[in-house]
């Protein structure tokens, strides 16, 4: 399903696009700066913010865009680490934005490092059998202002819990290409809303803080190793071999491993930087020595860096997270290996975390008060 929005959001705009819109309207080229400048530098939230900008500017600007395409719904603060948005998008549409702080000693949580993870499509094609994203199947693609949106609502809470001195700085660290959808399968607005976000006319952060996660779509990987942007990678394998992947990711079946590792490497040639690779642990499904063994080969032959991650139970679904030391005894034949990995404590279990559950939630609580699907 396709959503045209009554009018563009601004933050799908890159400076070119905008520059151009605005000569047709026989304005100053350096207005867009202007423009851009009070969205992600000045973080304004309404056009009459914009106080450099002739009054009939601002009302055309108004008539032309939509400022901010994504509203907040639920900011749900967990016990610990983790922050989850729950943003609606102008077709009613929710999405999740999730904010992971890394506590560090000596600092408040507010003032930690933190990694925003950020979605790309309104449910999901892929249909892994773990996933809560895919269990509806996909709606629909969100589109460059929708992705980049979601930055900019990360950036007015940091704000407001930690007013910076320096406002043209992004308040976090990181970002995630990990939250719900296939970026890879929404591959224009994908590039083009990460190109905005690390513009210096933009939210100005670098590509080596981005890090985008696939489930592998092997055409398109090699097509990323091309991009310009040099964002990192990180796959979603979640099996050492065909027959367990295929098992529990039906993109196995196009793209084997055969011709999924080839394109990893492929892409760590043009880009000299450590792919991480992502493996959820699974009980009784992936999280055999044999499994350990496949995955510590593949990791050696990749030099890629191994991400193992405890499952998140979802609701409905029948998999489980395996205990510490079965999960332990995973990552001990990496470690023996001496292959760089970490097993990943959860973060936000309490909120719903793992993908695409606060959005479920939310939908079948709608359905339920409104009777409509
Ligand atoms: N489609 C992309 C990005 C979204 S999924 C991809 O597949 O990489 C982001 C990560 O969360 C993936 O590694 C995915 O497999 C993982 N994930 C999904 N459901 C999970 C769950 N219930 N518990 C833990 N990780 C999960």
């Amino acid at each position: 399903m396709k959503f045209t929005p009554a009018k563009p959001p601004l933050t799908g705009e890159t400076l070119d696009s905008l520059t151009a819109r605005l000569r047709e309207k026989g304005e100053p080229a350096f207005r867009a700066k202007q423009i851009l400048e009070w969205v992600y530098k000045k973080r304004a939230r309404s056009w009459d913010d914009m106080s450099n900008l002739s009054k009939p500017l601002r009302t055309w600007l108004e008539e032309t865009f939509e400022l901010m395409p994504a509203s907040l719904v639920i900011g749900k603060q967990s016990h610990d680490v983790t922050d989850k948005l729950l943003l609606e998008m102008g077709d009613r549409s929710l999405i999740e934005t999730v904010i992971i702080r890394v506590p560090q000693e000596g600092v408040g949580l507010d003032h930690s490092r933190k990694t925003i993870c950020i979605s790309t499509q309104v449910g999901c094609a892929m249909a892994c059998a773990f996933c809560a994203s895919g269990l509806a199947g996909l709606k629909r693609d969100l589109n460059a202002g929708e992705i980049v949106a979601q930055l900019l609502q990360v950036c007015y809470r940091e704000d407001a819990r930690t007013p910076r001195a320096r406002m043209e700085l992004a308040s976090f660290d990181n970002i995630v290409v990990m939250g719900m959808g296939e970026p890879l399968a929404n591959y224009d607005n994908i590039i083009r809303a990460l190109t905005i976000v690390n513009a210096e006319w933009g939210l100005g952060v670098g590509a080596r803080r981005i890090t985008l996660s696939t489930s592998g779509l092997v055409p398109k990987i090699l097509k990323l190793a091309d991009e310009p942007l040099g964002l990192r990678l990180a796959i979603s394998l979640h099996g050492a071999t065909d027959e367990v992947r295929e098992k529990i990711m039906p993109v196995n079946k196009a793209y084997p491993l055969a011709k999924l590792l080839p394109a990893i490497q492929a892409f760590n040639e043009k880009h000299g930087r450590m792919v991480t690779l992502e493996f959820i642990l699974i009980e009784e499904i992936n999280d055999s020595i044999e499994q350990a063994e496949h995955l510590r080969d593949i990791a050696r032959d990749l030099h890629a860096h191994v991400n193992l991650i405890p499952y998140n139970t979802v609701e409905g679904l029948p998999w489980k997270r395996p205990s510490v030391t079965r999960q332990e005894r995973f990552a001990d034949v990496l470690r023996a290996a001496r292959i760089s990995v970490t097993l990943r404590r959860e973060k936000g279990h309490d909120i719903d975390a793992a993908c695409g559950q606060l959005r479920l939630k939310t939908e079948k609580e709608r359905e339920l008060a409104t009777g409509q699907t």
